[in-house]
């Protein structure tokens, strides 16, 4: 492809799809037929494509396709079962008249308004057993989804705890009026000395990498805004985007100055296209003052848009070079690096790919400067995290702190008390217990993406860990041996323990998994997906020991339930044949 050939973005292969998913859903082989025709793409990639992303169906999905988040912090499938009850129609699949059907879905990052469901790709909260009884009376009264109640759909934004981000007023337009005033040059090395680190959770120098790009060379160079948060108990992304989106695209377009890019892609994930409408609008505006097209602010040359791909489930896609490969319209599989997006990204072309939270920090540093950002935080984490509380404390929601607060701090802070444990940085970081509460927030300590998840004390936190394990098993991609069959062989360690049919050398083995998977995996996500059970097995041994069976060794393989598919097809049910 080459580099500015994806332009209209109505025409993005995942938007098309989408458009199909609602009309027909499902999406029709005739329909991949015609599309692979129109956008001049291979039958095979499309198809490729549809049976990647979560959101996409080849069979029909109901007219109401409801997903529950099976999050631990805004999930809850219980209730999923009680409307599956009510409206006779089991778990994974479509009512027979094709009205409806129900799922569980990965976190739908309502951590802290939960329990949460997405009807038709549309987020509802606060779920309760009346609420349930009127979605189920709504469906089957096929009230179309714009006469359900408006407050149904509301999304609170929960921000508990302002700091330097989200407690200093942002005028539109301020940080490009300070930046044009500079060269792009002098702007970097501003950039660079605010010691700002990728927000996402690797933290890798945002004036380095803006750096790295600025030097490459290509026909065009890109920036990308990764709001593709799909870490269970993470949801800052989507106050920044819904109350601060001028500085996130102000802080798009002021890498777009420094790295000399005339086009950046928000690339947002699928749980968030509630937010589109107010985006597109907020872009307009922007368009509309001159902080947006060609000349911006009247400088000639400074020439930057934006448009916005939405993702279709896939949590893979927050990896960037995942991302990258979901924007040029194929499955979000990682590429080999390097070479690295800054120099070989977007179109093959260089690439800034920053998270949504570090553009937005960027766009106050041009304001302000660097000093006003590094006086805050700790040796080698300047500034500020925000982060997303969820779990068991009085109040789940949005807290900004400098680095280096206290793991206690925070938790006095959200009302949590008598807790058992915490997942800082969602299930791809780690967990601690209390006896870990004294650790700082920070790179040089405990790095966070922004998830903080509480667990307390009446949690079963062998349950918590088993929903991570098949939380990373759903979404690894496939790609590589080790973390695809090792997150299935790790979720099925840890249901066989948590069943209470585990042994001691069940413990030993996912030790030895685990630690294969975090070493041997292709990318970030198999290299992070055994942290928990490692973390576990570490910190909380205890956990594992009680619901060991005394016996050395006990089968992984149910032999008697898997001869019942079998069966069922051959209409034989010998009594003899079954196993004690
Ligand atoms: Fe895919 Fe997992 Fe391998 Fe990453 S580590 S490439 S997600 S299979």
């Amino acid at each position: 492809t080459k580099p500015g050939s994806l332009t209209r973005q109505n025409d993005h292969l995942l938007h098309r799809l989408y458009d199909l998913q609602q009309q027909f859903h499902h999406i029709p082989q005739q329909s991949i037929i015609n599309l692979a025709t129109e956008l001049k793409l291979p039958i095979s990639q499309i198809e490729g494509v549809v049976d990647f992303y979560s959101f996409f169906h080849r069979s029909p999905r109901g007219r109401y396709d409801i997903l529950f988040s099976n999050c631990t912090s805004c999930g809850d499938l219980a209730m999923m079962q009680q409307l599956c009850e009510k409206l006779n129609v089991s778990p994974g699949n479509t009512r027979a008249d094709g009205s409806v059907s129900i799922d569980a879905t990965s976190c739908i990052g309502m951590c802290d308004q939960g329990p949460a469901l997405l009807v038709n790709g549309r987020t509802i909260t606060q779920l309760s057993a009346q609420r349930l009884e009127m979605i189920a009376s709504h469906v089957e009264a096929a009230t179309p989804l714009d006469q359900w109640p408006a407050e149904w759909f509301r999304v609170q934004d929960n921000v508990r705890k302002n700091g330097l981000l989200l407690g200093t007023a942002f005028d539109t337009g301020s940080a490009l009026s300070a930046a044009i005033n500079m060269e792009p040059e002098a702007l970097l090395a501003e950039i660079t000395k605010s010691g700002l680190r990728g927000r996402g959770g690797a933290g890798f120098g945002t004036g380095m990498k803006w750096k790295f790009c600025r030097e490459a060379k290509g026909d065009a160079h890109y920036v990308i805004c990764n709001a593709d948060e799909g870490e269970p108990g993470t949801f800052k992304d989507r106050i920044l985007l819904t109350s601060h989106a001028h500085a996130v695209f102000e802080g798009m377009t002021l890498c777009g100055y420094v790295i000399g890019a005339q086009k950046g892609y928000l690339y947002l994930r699928a749980e968030y296209r509630y937010l589109l409408p107010e985006l597109y609008a907020v872009l307009s505006r922007r368009q509309q003052a001159g902080l947006l097209g060609a000349g911006i602010l009247g400088q000639t040359g400074f020439d930057f848009d934006i448009d916005i791909i939405v993702g279709a489930g896939a949590y893979i896609c927050g990896e960037e070079s995942s991302l990258i490969e979901s924007m040029e319209q194929k499955r979000g599989i990682p590429r080999v690096r390097p070479p690295f997006p800054v120099t070989s990204g977007f179109l093959g072309q260089p690439t800034v790919v920053n998270n949504v939270e570090t553009l937005a920090a960027a766009a106050q540093i041009a304001i302000h400067g660097s000093e006003w950002f590094n006086t805050q935080g700790s040796d080698k984490s300047d500034g500020t995290k925000i982060l997303s509380v969820s779990g068991d404390c009085t109040t789940p929601g949005i807290y900004e702190y400098p680095f280096g607060v206290s793991i206690q701090k925070i938790l006095d802070d959200c009302g949590a008390e008598n807790v058992q444990a915490i997942q800082v940085g969602g299930p791809s970081g780690t967990l601690i217990g209390p006896d870990e509460f004294e650790r700082k927030l920070g790179f040089e300590d405990l790095a966070t993406g922004g998830s903080f998840m509480i667990f307390g004390a009446e949690r079963d936190l062998l349950a918590v860990i088993s929903n991570f394990a098949h939380f990373f098993a759903h979404e690894s991609c496939g790609f590589c041996t080790p973390c695809r069959v090792g997150t299935s062989l790790l979720k099925n360690g840890l249901d066989k323990i948590v069943s209470g049919h585990g042994t001691r050398y069940d413990m030993d083995e996912m030790y030895r998994m685990a630690t294969l998977v975090k070493r041997r995996s292709h990318c970030g996500l198999g290299q992070t997906a055994a942290n928990p059970v490692l973390d576990a097995l570490q910190r909380f041994p205890k956990l594992f020991e009680e619901r060991l069976l005394h016996s050395e060794y006990a089968p992984h393989f149910d032999l008697d339930a898997s001869l019942e598919e079998a069966r069922r097809i051959t209409h034989r049910d010998d009594a003899e044949a079954h196993l004690s």
